[in-house]
């Protein structure tokens, strides 16, 4: 089946989608990125990651070329004209094609450009087994909270990570653990705390995260929003990584050394649980289904 993408007001096939060579996307990686799952054929955690999005644009002076209105629209008709069960929308918008000048264009024309790819998010063995991960330094700029498509240091992480036969890099920062490469990134202590970075200017604000924790309130179960080293992460009777496009993975290895028992532990195993019940259900909501 030919996958069907939104570029700049068109509905085309992937593979026939062109922008230009100029485009500020491609030149400058002048553009903010976001990621919606899909479970079950609706979106999952949606005005979350809209939130995140007007936000990151925001902080870049870039505008939004639809409403959000629109933009749900089109996210939607992809999820149809695509028959997208579960998997992702991604969406990007770039300050758009203009001669090659550092400063804004007077007049920018943003790209908007959409695609979904397939995924079973539940359904996966990383969630089954638990992932590996490699820390890396963490090489990324001082506005880790912008949601930007230059990810030239998330992509060296991960390259790292996946030649070590690892699924994930947790990048350190000044002797702490900033985050994953494409998630966020969580310990639980010996007494069964979960652990992770307080949201600031060097980390992504995760979605999932945001939800989860507000998840795990409800649950009763303790978090210490605090920095953590890598001693601290080899100590842990559990890890896990959280993003939109898995949720929550257990870790079970970090830089070859096992984590807890070498299994999913536990609080993960709920956490991913308790999570999967909550994008069912929002996923169900007429407000997020085409
Ligand atoms: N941190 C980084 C650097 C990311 O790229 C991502 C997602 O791509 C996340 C965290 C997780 O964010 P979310 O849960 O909103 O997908």
């Amino acid at each position: 089946m030919t996958r069907i993408a939104y570029l700049d007001g068109e509905f085309l096939p992937l593979g026939e989608c062109r922008v230009s060579a100029l485009d500020r996307g491609f030149v400058f990686g002048d553009g903010i990125y976001e990621v919606s799952a899909v479970l079950d054929g609706g979106l999952v955690d949606n005005d979350s990651h809209l939130a995140r999005l007007v936000r990151s644009v925001g902080e870049i002076s870039l505008a939004l070329p639809v409403t959000l209105e629109r933009l749900i629209e089109i996210q939607k008709e992809l999820i149809t004209r695509n028959g997208l069960v579960n998997g992702v929308v991604y969406m990007q918008v770039t300050r758009g094609p203009a001669e090659r000048e550092f400063g804004f264009p007077a007049a920018p024309k943003p790209t908007l450009f959409m695609f979904t790819q397939t995924k079973e998010i539940v359904a996966s063995p990383n969630a089954a087994t638990g992932i590996r991960v490699k820390s890396v330094p963490d090489l990324r700029w001082a506005r880790c909270d912008i949601k930007s498509v230059s990810l030239l240091a998330q992509v060296l992480a991960k390259q790292a990570a996946a030649e070590a036969g690892c699924y994930e890099a947790w990048m350190v920062r000044d002797g702490f653990v900033t985050e994953g490469g494409s998630s966020s990134a969580f310990i639980v202590t010996a007494d069964g705390t979960v652990v992770t970075r307080p949201n600031s200017n060097a980390i992504l604000p995760g979605c999932t995260r945001k939800a989860l924790l507000a998840l795990a309130a409800e649950g009763a179960i303790r978090v210490e929003e605090r920095l953590f080293t890598l001693d601290e992460a080899f100590a842990a009777s559990e890890a896990f990584m959280t993003s939109a496009s898995t949720f929550v993975y257990p870790i079970v290895e970090l830089d070859g050394r096992t984590i807890g028992t070498g299994k999913p532990g536990p609080i993960a195993t709920r956490l991913r649980q308790i999570y999967v019940d909550f994008a069912r259900a929002d996923a169900k909501l007429a407000e997020n289904r085409p």
